[in-house]
């Protein structure tokens, strides 16, 4: 230590008290008026990389200089996910609670990766991820494991389901060794997550199978059925479907209880997306949408999405956490619990003695027993072994707002988005090109649509490229505004904006506000002319 700056090697704590404090100034005042950015970065490519030293730095610099780069170098170039009119992808929020949380995490820094690592990270873990089952209601015994992503979120699930479709001979010989060909069964409307986990699980494109949708966007029950039927008498071996409650495209939601009919009589793993929606469960005239996923084997559910916690925070939900278990677990010898336990789970020497020579007769990293009769080890439950202290978040917002505090900030939000769509229908010249039944709008701008043949037009290809490019321009006026942020997407082929709610600070004015924009920018573009490019009228 002799050489360090300071009996701590670190900066001093009044000197950590004064920064923290700036820092806490600075996120109050940006949380308050960050109305003032762009919501869209302007930012050009390069422009920080240029801004940036090609070095860093020898030796320490003066807080007041990082902090007015956080100013001057990184607001131009952030898109500004937690502004009130950010409407884009599925619009979130870092609320206040949720942010102490994350900086409490960050100081603690526990690594939760087995109980005894901190019983607490474990056990508030556990604890928060049952009430929020409750609130949702999923049955509150139901296992929750808390991930960064939904994307990790869904890779565990059809790990699992991988696992109970090939066993312990799958385990140790391989997907190739199997000899089966192993069948996923998904939407054309499931977000890509579920196919990037078949490609990292070996299943390959190939052994996924994507299924048609409805004219509302839900997985064709018929066509499933036939499909694996199908698949059946062509030698592969179906074992997952992936629904989901809540597409990112439209917020669909697959009729669940019919798919969990076929999941069940074919002995198939149901995972169900909700990455998106199920966070409105809460709501209990919301809940009825997804009848059904509570027979799922497996469901994620991002908090980080809608309710309100900082980005990083999934959590997958399983009726077997043993399959789980048995996917992911490995236990080095530098990671058993059972050796050096000072704690009361500690096992008798006689059953640690039965432990080591089980350990010694068996390959060097093998599984365990999977019931799980004492502590969770929650690194047997994904693929991460260190694991943040994610849960601090959600207690944090959970107690701030309590259950029925999130019920009312979601049912607004579903408010705000009806009453944008009812605007929508209202309107001549534009077109909702999917059902609202959460917080998202889908629609676009079709001059004179309102006036003559409404949506049973037959458009041609042309006519819809035409509807693009004026849409596609809508859009990027609208974005190059700064004053709104919305997103897009393409609906059986037609170009479609995306407005998503769902940010605590989003009042009626700002969805008023961007309406109105919307409008002015439309009629500033004029009619589509038939090369595509629009005129000015
Ligand atoms: N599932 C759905 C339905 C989504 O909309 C998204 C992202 O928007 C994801 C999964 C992926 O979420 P994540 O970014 O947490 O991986």
């Amino acid at each position: 230590m002799a050489d360090l700056p300071g009996a701590e090697g670190d900066i001093s704590p009044d000197e950590f008290r004064r920064r923290a404090g700036d820092l806490v100034d600075w996120i109050a005042r940006y949380l308050e008026s960050n109305r003032s950015h762009p919501v869209l970065s302007r930012s050009l490519p390069g422009d920080l990389l240029r801004a940036l030293p090609d070095d860093g730095p020898e030796g320490p610099e003066p807080w007041e200089n990082v902090v007015g780069d956080v100013d001057r170098l990184l607001l131009p170039g952030l898109t500004h996910w937690n502004h009130p009119r950010f409407f884009a992808y599925f619009a979130i929020t870092g609320s206040a609670p949720g942010i102490l949380g994350a900086l409490l995490e960050k100081a603690l820094n526990v690594n939760g990766m087995l109980w005894r690592t901190s019983p607490a990270a474990t056990e508030l873990e556990q604890r928060v991820l049952a009430w929020l089952a409750r609130w949702v209601g999923l049955p509150p015994t139901t296992f929750g494991v808390l991930t960064d992503t939904a994307s990790i979120s869904t890779l565990c699930a059809i790990a699992a389901a991988r696992e109970a479709a090939l066993g312990a001979e799958g385990r140790a010989r391989g997907l190739a060794a199997s000899g089966k060909r192993l069948r996923l069964y998904r939407s054309d409307e499931s977000h890509s997550s579920v196919e990037k986990a078949a490609l990292l699980l070996g299943i390959g494109q190939d052994g996924v199978r994507v299924i048609g949708c409805d004219a509302a966007y839900r997985l064709d029950v018929d066509e499933l059925r036939d499909a694996i039927a199908e698949d059946r008498r062509d030698g592969w071996t179906p074992f997952c479907i992936s629904a989901t409650a809540g597409s990112t495209s439209t917020t669909s939601v697959d009729p669940l209880a019919a798919i969990a009919d076929v999941a069940e009589s074919e002995h198939l793993w149901l995972h169900v997306d909700a990455a998106y929606a199920g966070s409105a469960a809460i709501v209990p005239e919301l809940r009825t949408l997804l009848t059904g996923w509570e027979r799922a084997d497996s469901i994620v559910l991002n908090p980080h999405k809608w309710l309100f916690t900082p980005v990083g925070c999934s959590v997958l939900y399983t009726r077997r956490p043993e399959v789980l278990k048995e996917a992911f677990q490995l236990v080095p010898e530098y990671l058993r619990s059972d050796v050096g336990a000072t704690d009361p789970t500690e096992p008798p020497a006689s059953v640690g003695h039965l432990r080591e020579s089980a350990a010694a007769a068996a390959p060097a990293e093998s599984p365990s027993d999977h019931a799980q009769d004492g502590p969770i080890d929650y690194m047997d439950y994904g693929i991460q072994l260190g694991r943040p202290f994610r849960s601090l978040r959600l207690w944090f917002v959970f107690r701030a707002f309590g259950r029925a505090g999130l019920e009312t900030r979601i049912r607004s939000h579903v408010r705000m988005a009806a009453e944008l769509a009812a605007k929508i229908d209202a309107h001549s010249d534009f077109e909702r090109l999917a059902p609202t039944p959460f917080s998202l709008v889908c629609f676009r701008y079709r001059p004179g649509v309102g006036d003559n043949s409404g949506d049973g037009t037959q458009l041609t290809r042309t006519d819809e490229d035409r509807w693009a490019t004026l849409n596609e321009r809508l859009l990027s006026e609208l974005n190059a505004s700064g004053e709104v942020f919305l997103s897009h997407t393409r609906l059986r082929g037609r170009f479609a904006l995306r407005f998503a709610i769902g940010n605590l600070r989003t009042t009626d004015a700002d969805v008023a506000h961007a309406w109105e924009l919307i409008q002015s920018k439309a009629a500033s573009l004029g009619a589509p002319t038939t090369s595509g490019v629009v005129s000015r009228s």
